[in-house]
């Protein structure tokens, strides 16, 4: 089947509309019509690495409807509200898969975008197109009550913090530090909000305190004043920290109470810690990437319950480059979301007339 894709050129951070083929329908396939798909910091990855090397299409964020299943499909049907996230298999068989932790799968998950097709090998291509064609097990039901725009950072941002907060316990009156308030961070900031904590937002510019506020922040420490931070110190029992450049985390260590824990979701690479930081108050460093399956609907449901969105800016599908150029820059409150909806305009015209 054919749909439009936007696909990266020889010229860096710049994607053009292009026709390309999707596989046909395997007995466990659904075939999505995407209408959004969020614009995520790994995708400027992507296409930074990929570098004049054309041929990659990025999107590991996005929402649509079922146009049609394949013949063993039963979790969905043609119509159905959808929403796909980073990855689209696993081996299904692992220690990992089976406690429902495929973005750990000891076989490395089958991602959206740049990831090797299980079945044929193939090379696959992400969700700025008009279609995607996904495995059923990694196609979740979207609420309908949600705006589908703000739906779809929920599939990498929200998951990507939603699993911490979650696996740490997060409820009513945890004492909870986001640090950051980016696409992931103020995800953070309401999710852990509608789960009952008590939030406490880091950040490094005065400008977002309101913004925090607006979220669900009950206060906001603006990490460069030193005062502000001796007078935290001690008092979080979780701190989910988003920023994904090098910085120092001893400050979020010195926050947290006995037993708390840090988060760490940026991939800083080799960082250096003081033991002594981590002994007095005994407490814990961890990290975490994407979300298995289980989590990934229980967010859904979750936001569906608590009318939980992101904040999304949508910019239309030939505004792609100035989305890239922006979000590079960290010009965006918090999220740029792509409307593909016209797409596929020329394609289903063409399909129309040969159905006549
Ligand atoms: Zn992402
Ligand atoms: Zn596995």
């Amino acid at each position: 089947m054919r749909t439009t894709a936007l696909m990266s050129t020889a010229t860096p951070r710049s994607l053009r509309p292009t026709t390309i083929e999707r596989r046909d329908l395997r007995p466990d396939d659904v075939d999505v019509r995407v209408t959004y798909c969020g614009v995520c910091h790994s995708d400027l990855h992507a296409l930074d690495s990929a570098g004049p090397q054309a041929g990659l299409v990025p999107g590991h964020e996005f929402v649509g409807e079922v146009v049609a299943v394949g013949s063993a499909v039963t979790a969905f049907a043609p119509g159905d509200p959808v929403a796909v996230g980073n990855i689209v298999d696993s081996c299904g068989t692992c220690a990992m898969c089976l406690r429902g932790q495929e973005n750990y799968c000891a076989e490395f998950p089958t991602l959206t975008y740049g990831g090797r097709d299980r079945v044929d090998g193939s090379t696959t291509l992400g969700g700025y197109a008009g279609r995607y064609i996904v495995r059923d097990s990694f196609v979740y039901h979207r609420p309908l009550s949600l705006d589908p725009a703000g739906v779809a950072p929920l599939m990498c941002a929200g998951i990507t913090v939603w699993e911490p907060l979650r696996s740490n316990g997060v409820g009513e009156g945890t004492r909870l530090g986001v640090v950051g308030l980016g696409g992931l961070g103020h995800l953070a900031v309401r999710l852990g909000h509608a789960l009952g904590a008590d939030v406490t937002v880091f950040t490094t510019s005065e400008g977002k305190a309101s913004d925090a506020e607006r979220l669900g922040a009950s206060r906001v420490v603006v990490s460069t004043d030193a005062d502000a931070m001796a007078a935290a110190a001690g008092s979080l029992d979780l701190v989910i920290d988003t920023v994904s450049a090098e910085h120092d985390l001893a400050p979020y260590l010195r926050v947290l109470d006995l037993d708390g824990t840090l988060c760490s979701l940026g991939t800083l690479g080799p960082i250096s810690i003081q033991t002594m930081d981590l002994l007095l108050g005994r407490k814990r460093l961890t990290s975490s990437g994407s979300g298995g399956r289980p989590w990934t609907q229980d967010l859904l449901d979750f936001c569906g319950t608590h009318g939980v969105t992101a904040d999304v800016e949508i910019v239309p599908s030939a505004d792609v480059d100035v989305a890239l150029d922006r979000l590079a820059r960290n010009d965006v409150r918090y999220r740029f979301v792509l409307d593909l909806a016209d797409l596929d305009a020329e394609l289903d015209a063409e399909r129309d007339t040969l159905h006549v």
